[in-house]
């Protein structure tokens, strides 16, 4: 049996590992961050009805342009956005390689502020852009100070600003952003994939769209909207940005039925995004739940919490998981990631922790 070492494979990929967050068959999956609220009844009804419809028509290929698709979710970001400042492809991690592709690739960087989302890494590798790490201030937050002189430092082609953060949770100011904007001729990308989980009232980055040619925000149906296995995330910029993104992806790629799937969902915006309220709820009965137990969330604008205070992150993995509870060891020392679930995983895992720490 050949080995990947044996193989001709590029030199800058070898050694890589995959992306691997664990897939468990468990009662309660707490691990990767998704919505575990189904979409309602009545929503999937009409999902299915999109798709009978756009099934008859597959034997064409897709419209390129997903216009339609395109014109749904301008009308659901608002902020005066039209179809035209609209990019769209198979899941958020699909736009920000097409980002990479455009705006990185061999000789380029892409610069982000660790600890941030495992995949950013992996999407500068793939497409041989450099990948450059900066610091955080104290409790994962990112200063307008530290963040521009981080990007003045390092002259990278590319920013990445995840906000609010995976893996901390941890929100970033608009002032952080234009900052960074400020400090740079490169393109600067802020991932909003969690956005619809913070505190109502919080100010997304599309509101510094205008003017600003070389800011992309890019979002994603996997999260508020309880849509991770249909695969769609997008992204809103100027034109020209979207002109760009047109020179590196597939012909048609998206489906005719990930796009029927995702015009169906976003006629229900409303009735899809009523459980983010709840896990919002579910969120902040863990940030206090595990406060009281003795642990140290951290702020948290998402639907996770990362909590500090762990005496051994791969003992309390293995103590969660026999009770049936899967979450995340993130590497971070101390540190594990939690995400919010139903009330009743929620209370699942409230109880196991308590009861495993009180072992110890
Ligand atoms: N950005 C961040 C910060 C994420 O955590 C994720 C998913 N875990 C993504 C993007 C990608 O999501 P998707 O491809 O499902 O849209």
């Amino acid at each position: 049996m050949s080995s990947l070492d044996a193989l001709p494979i590029r030199d800058d990929l070898r050694g890589k590992s995959p992306y691997g967050a664990p897939q468990k068959v468990v009662p309660v999956a707490l691990n990767v961050n998704e919505n575990t609220h189904p979409i309602p009844e009545d929503v999937a009804h009409d999902i299915v009805t999109a798709l009978a419809r756009a099934v008859l028509g597959v034997n064409r290929y897709p419209d390129r342009e997903f216009t339609e698709l395109r014109i749904s979710l301008a009308g659901y970001l608002g902020h005066g956005l039209s179809a035209d400042h609209i990019w769209a492809a198979n899941g958020s991690n699909e736009v920000l390689q097409q980002v990479l592709q455009a705006f990185g690739g061999p000789g380029r960087s892409v610069l982000g502020f660790s600890p941030t989302y495992s995949m950013y890494p992996l999407l500068a590798a793939g497409t041989g852009t450099r990948w450059i790490s900066a610091e955080r201030d104290a409790d994962y937050e990112i200063s307008p100070e530290t963040a521009s002189a981080a990007v003045r430092r390092e002259n990278p082609d590319v920013v990445i600003l995840c906000s609010p953060n995976n893996p901390t949770g941890t929100p970033l100011g608009l002032d952080t952003i234009e900052a960074v904007y400020n400090a740079t001729d490169g393109i600067v990308v802020v991932d909003e994939a969690y956005f619809e989980f913070a505190p109502e009232g919080t100010p997304s980055a599309l509101s510094l769209l205008e003017g600003r040619d070389r800011l992309l925000v890019s979002r994603t149906m996997s999260k508020a909207f309880a849509f991770a296995g249909a695969r769609v995330g997008y992204l809103a910029a100027a034109p020209a940005v979207t002109d760009a993104l047109r020179l590196v992806r597939l012909p048609y790629h998206l489906s005719a039925l990930t796009q029927a799937a995702a015009i169906a969902a976003l006629a229900h915006s409303g009735e899809m995004l009523a459980m983010v309220d709840d896990i919002k709820h579910q969120r902040d009965r863990i940030s206090t739940g595990l406060a009281d137990l003795g642990f140290r969330p951290y702020r948290s604008h998402s639907n996770f919490v990362l909590f500090g205070g762990v005496d051994d992150p791969a003992a309390l993995f293995d103590a969660l998981l026999e009770r049936g509870v899967l979450i995340r060891d993130i590497g971070l020392p101390n540190q594990m990631r939690v995400s919010a679930g139903t009330e009743a995983e929620t209370t699942a895992f409230l109880d196991a922790i308590a009861a495993v720490s009180s072992n110890s």
